[in-house]
């Protein structure tokens, strides 16, 4: 029997003006439908399985500058945690079967081969079955994220979070904590809980050692987890412009204005002497102008541009992940296409077009009129 969505979302328009934002598609022979933008106050992400409602994951505000941003925020004890930089995974048990949604709501057969090989979540959808598990998927070999943590050699899938599918709802951060150990399931590492007036300062020492080590920054949380604020590291706001300006007609006007100020703002928190300042210029530059030189050149070379990942599953499950990007219109370079054991190991590039093109344009003495 067909539910009343209006009341399931909230909604105070006809279930209509929401229903018809969503695609559709097949998992596994289920069909299931999926928002990939907000609507309505509905999270971007949210899926609905026949009866079943998996709710997005919602979107975390950032703090610029963390004193004043924390005490505007929260008003009781608050976890510091680490953010970890690779693609949102929510993990939903719906009639007996597992299913991994990206953060657009896609039901993702690769992420789902992954997770169903990495852990044994038998015991928890047992005894939470309308529970989702929400956590980061890092490592190499996917086909989203390229960041690099060294001492991932494998994919890994940490859970920050434990919700209610269907109302988003969140466990509070200490019993998911309880949760994650009694069924052996990875966590994002956590800092501490501290009070409001001392976790500024606390997340402040642990984003500087983060930065040390390059990895992403911390993401503070009521411990009821209703509430959330991340700020990051001065290492990823480069990694990310790096990224951006390897693709600078893809990327690079959407990441520099925000890395820039990220990056001003935390030179004036740090309170950082006009030597460091200089240095974090420095940096920042390099990480700006030199992957737009390198990515000209490859163009030059005639070399493929674009983000370059390697996946490796069951032949069935890779075809049907290379046929969702071709479907969603990306144009796929594939590097290497080879059989290992009973797997098919593809190498891939997602052919960044507009920086191909344009770049190709300009150095064949196109002008531009500005
Ligand atoms: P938004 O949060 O505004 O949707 P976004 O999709 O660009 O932004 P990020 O800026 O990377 O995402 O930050 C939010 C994401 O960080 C979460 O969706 C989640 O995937 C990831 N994340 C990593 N570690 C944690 C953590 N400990 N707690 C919550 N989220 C985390």
């Amino acid at each position: 029997m067909a539910r009343d969505w209006a009341a399931v979302f909230d909604l105070d328009t006809d279930a209509e003006d929401l229903l018809e934002h969503f695609d559709r598609a097949w998992f596994r022979g289920r069909p299931y439908r999926y928002l990939t933008d907000a609507r309505h106050g509905v999270e971007r992400g949210t899926a609905i399985f026949d009866d079943v409602v998996v709710r997005g994951y919602p979107s975390i505000p950032r703090a610029l500058v963390l004193e004043p941003a924390v005490e505007a925020h929260f008003a009781g004890p608050i976890a510091v945690e680490e953010k970890l930089d690779g693609y949102n995974v929510r993990i939903a048990r719906i009639d007996g079967d597992l299913l991994a949604l990206t953060r657009s709501g896609f039901a993702c057969p690769y992420t789902t081969a992954k997770v169903e090989e990495l852990l044994d979540f038998a015991d928890f959808f047992a005894d939470y079955p309308e529970q989702m598990l929400c956590g980061e998927l890092v490592g190499p070999e996917n086909p989203y994220t390229e960041h690099d943590y060294p001492e991932i050699e494998e994919a890994a899938f940490s859970v920050f979070d434990i919700r209610h599918r269907e109302t988003g709802d969140p466990m509070a951060v200490p019993r998911r904590r309880e949760c994650c150990a009694e069924y052996e399931l990875a966590a994002v590492s956590h800092y501490g809980t501290f009070a409001p007036e001392t976790a500024a300062e606390a997340a402040i020492e642990t984003v500087r050692d983060l930065d040390v080590r390059g990895r992403e920054g911390v993401v503070l949380k009521s411990v009821d987890g209703e509430r959330a604020l991340k700020y990051t590291t001065s290492a990823i706001h480069r990694s990310d412009l790096e990224h951006a300006f390897g693709l600078p007609f893809d990327y690079g006007r959407d990441f520099l204005f925000t890395r820039v100020v990220r990056e001003a703002f935390q030179t004036v928190e740090f309170d950082e002497s006009p030597e460091e300042a200089r240095e974090r210029a420095r940096k920042l530059g390099e990480s700006i102008l030199l992957p737009a030189v390198e990515t000209i050149r490859a163009v030059e070379a005639g070399d493929s541009v674009g983000d370059t990942h390697t996946v490796r599953a069951d032949p069935a499950v890779v075809e049907a992940l290379l046929s969702y990007f071709r479907d969603k219109g990306l144009k796929l370079a594939v590097e290497r296409d080879e059989r290992e054991d009973d797997q098919r190991v593809v190498e891939f590039t997602k052919i960044a077009r507009s920086t191909r093109d344009k770049t190709a344009y300009y150095l064949g003495g196109g002008t531009v009129d500005e």
